[in-house]
């Protein structure tokens, strides 16, 4: 029987972002057992396929269901994750200026060599944008991570993210291994 993989992928940034429809995007029409919340955390699973090895992979999604706004998001929350998904909200700079203060928290509380990616969200909304994707594009450069752009109304850009994840996380493996 195939091993099977299981890696925990976190949401965290702002509330109102769009992380919750983000995770329902991506877990919409699968199979999707849903959890009592536990301290107001909740997680989905779903089970995608891996494009470069051919192996599935059951990703365990965690949202932080309103935690966010209580700053309580501890060591313990990010305790055996393998991806975090950092995001904002193209139309509010304000949840983008507050991403480096994620990216920092992730740092403080994982292990090196956590995978994380920028996510800046609804970009369906082009005339409200007010963060731009070269914005976006260096802030992830600077701190040295991958970005996408989403529109999790529009279903832009979601799978990607998922899919970028799951490589990295991978191919980080496999460098440790070796
Ligand atoms: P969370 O607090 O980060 O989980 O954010 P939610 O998923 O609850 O979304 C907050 C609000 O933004 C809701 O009203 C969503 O319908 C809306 N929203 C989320 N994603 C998008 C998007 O891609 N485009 C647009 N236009 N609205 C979105």
């Amino acid at each position: 029987m195939e091993e099977e993989i299981l890696y925990k992928i976190i949401l965290v940034g702002e509330s109102g972002v769009g992380k919750s429809s983000i995770l329902v995007r991506f877990t919409d029409n699968t199979f999707t057992p849903h959890f009592a919340p536990t301290l107001g955390v909740d997680f989905n699973v779903k089970t995608i396929r891996n494009k470069e090895t051919g192996q599935t992979v059951k990703l365990q999604l965690w949202d932080t269901a309103g935690q966010e706004r209580f700053k309580s998001i501890t060591q313990t929350f990010y305790r055996g994750s393998h991806g975090v998904i950092v995001v904002y909200d193209v139309t509010d700079p304000k949840s983008f200026d507050r991403c480096k203060n994620w990216v920092e928290d992730i740092n403080q509380n994982t292990q090196d060599g956590m995978i994380i990616i920028l996510v800046g969200n609804k970009s369906d909304l082009t005339s409200q944008k007010k963060v731009s994707t070269e914005q976006g594009k260096a802030l992830a450069d600077t701190l040295n991570i991958k970005f996408l752009e989403t529109s999790a109304k529009e279903n832009f850009g979601v799978t990607q993210v998922f899919d970028l994840l799951v490589q990295d996380i991978e191919a980080t493996m496999k460098n440790t291994e070796q």
